[in-house]
């Protein structure tokens, strides 16, 4: 059966709904379709469930220093994996059944459950249904890559969905990648209980970040005895007995790791690759990510791509910002642009990483004249009461224009603190504005004007 709308919307991710929303609120006929759960990565194997996990993960690990605060545990501390995995489909599941009961009672919203595909640039189906629109969104997101390494076919592998199944406590958990997703994983299972060994390829952790940061990580996950495997360039998978190996060296006979669970976190890929695409004629650039332009549409007209399938951002809120910007284009003539927007995201192993802007080797690469100012968190009262005191904050900004370029703060509160910062930059004003900003006590955030007093050049 045919039907006609004015707007199609595939994928109910974290683009998908508000755009759906906005759209029928305007007075369209929208259809709607998913395959899978709704509300999709963020809600079901992303950010909801494993900040939930890492909730649970700090609780033990409080307890663990319960006697540094004063506090006795009598009996010793233990983790009910069962327990843990509950409390995070009790709260996953309330987001997503949020969605879909939104999405369901939404007035000129139809929901179609099931893998659309495009027939042409106009029609897309679904399941027997053929559904035609003027307007196509795209927001399928994406999927853990499974790189083809030698000996994968070999053993069982985890990926960040599957973990979401885990009820019990992997005993020995090998995570390969060192990056965001691994280091998360990471560090909760090991303060869940489990032995953890990172392998990573590079020659350090969280390459994108500056090495000051990826060191400070290196030292704050390595104090949980977290065992980390760098430079990691021939990684292979056997199996001995019921243990799975991995080799981490190129040479023969080379250092294994060996592990009872073994979870791929290098990279993701765009859910690009069954939509029928070549059937619209949408241009996917070499990795399978659709090529947009500033406000989003691709390059066939009528045709936007929102959220990771477009390569343009990696995170809830910059899949959410797309929806924004089509909105604004569309239907309140306000041609916003992703260009407008500035990098901003966090790391959330404990202590977090809240990130703004320019990195400062980006900022030294860019051969510009800047300040730098860093504090260590053992000089930040608030961490130091909290007994808290990993990592440090720092900042860059231009000597000239005296515009923030960028900041970093690793450290207790800091994918909070960051925000005073990331929400100056967007007001373009110097950062005397914060350095004369009186801030409250005690918090991280009371330390950012302190440490713009004492900028230095940043030398080239
Ligand atoms: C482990 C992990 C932790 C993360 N933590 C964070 C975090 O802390 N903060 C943060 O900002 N980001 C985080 N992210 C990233 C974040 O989850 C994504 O960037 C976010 O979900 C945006 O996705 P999206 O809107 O592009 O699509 P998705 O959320 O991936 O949704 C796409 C939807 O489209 C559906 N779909 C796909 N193909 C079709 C089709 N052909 N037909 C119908 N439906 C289809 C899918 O089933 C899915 O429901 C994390 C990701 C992972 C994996």
């Amino acid at each position: 059966m045919t039907r006609q709308f004015d707007a199609i919307v595939i994928g109910t991710g974290q683009a998908g709904p508000f755009l759906a929303k906005s759209l029928a609120a305007a007075g369209m006929k929208v259809a709607i379709v998913e395959r899978k759960l709704f509300g999709g990565t963020c809600v079901n194997t992303g950010c909801i469930p494993t900040k939930t996990m890492v909730a649970s993960a700090y609780a033990a690990h409080l307890a663990h220093r319960a006697a540094d605060f004063g506090v006795a545990i009598d009996g010793g501390v233990s983790v009910d994996m069962r327990r843990v995995k509950a409390r995070k489909d009790a709260v996953s599941g309330a987001s997503r059944t949020g969605v879909e009961t939104w999405l369901k009672q939404m007035a000129n919203c139809t929901v179609y459950e099931g893998h659309a595909r495009f027939e042409s640039p106009r029609e897309v189906s679904v399941g027997d249904d053929r559904l035609t629109a003027e307007r196509i969104f795209i927001n399928v997101g994406g999927r853990a890559t499974v790189p083809p390494m030698p000996g994968l076919d070999q053993v069982e592998y985890l990926t960040n969905s599957s973990m979401m199944d885990i009820d019990f406590l992997p005993r020995r958990l090998i995570i390969v990648g060192g990056s965001y997703i691994g280091l998360e994983f990471g560090q909760m299972f090991r303060r869940f209980g489990s032995q953890v060994s990172i392998i990573e390829m590079g020659p350090r952790l969280i390459a994108r970040e500056d090495e000051d940061v990826s060191a400070a990580i290196l030292e704050i996950v390595k104090a949980e005895d977290i065992d980390i495997r760098l430079n990691a360039k021939c990684i292979a998978f056997s199996r001995r007995g019921e243990e799975i190996v991995a080799q981490v060296d190129c040479g023969s006979g080379a250092p294994e790791v060996s592990g009872t669970h073994l979870l791929l976190a290098v990279g993701r890929r765009p859910n690009t690759d069954d939509l029928g695409l070549e059937k619209a004629g949408v241009a996917v650039d070499e990795w399978g990510y659709i090529a947009v332009d500033d406000q989003l549409r691709t390059n066939v007209p009528g045709i936007w791509a929102l959220g990771d399938c477009n390569g343009k951002g990696a995170f809830t809120h910059t899949s959410y910002n797309d929806s924004e910007i089509v909105v604004a284009n569309l239907l309140n003539n306000d041609p916003r642009r992703v260009s407008d927007r500035i990098p901003a995201y966090a790391l959330y192993i404990d202590p977090p990483l809240g990130r703004a802007g320019m990195t400062e080797a980006e900022v030294r690469k860019s051969g510009r004249r800047a300040l730098i100012g860093k504090r260590p968190m053992t000089r930040v009262g608030r961490a130091v009461e909290k007994g808290e005191t990993q990592g440090f904050m720092k900042i860059v900004v231009d000597e000239q224009t005296r515009e923030i370029l960028g900041a970093a703060i690793l450290g207790t509160g800091g994918d909070e603190a960051i925000h005073s910062i990331l929400d100056v930059m967007y007001a373009k004003a110097p950062y005397t504005v914060i350095q004369r900003a009186m801030h409250i006590h005690p918090t991280v955030s009371e330390l950012i004007p302190t440490m713009l007093g004492e900028l230095e050049p940043l030398a080239n």
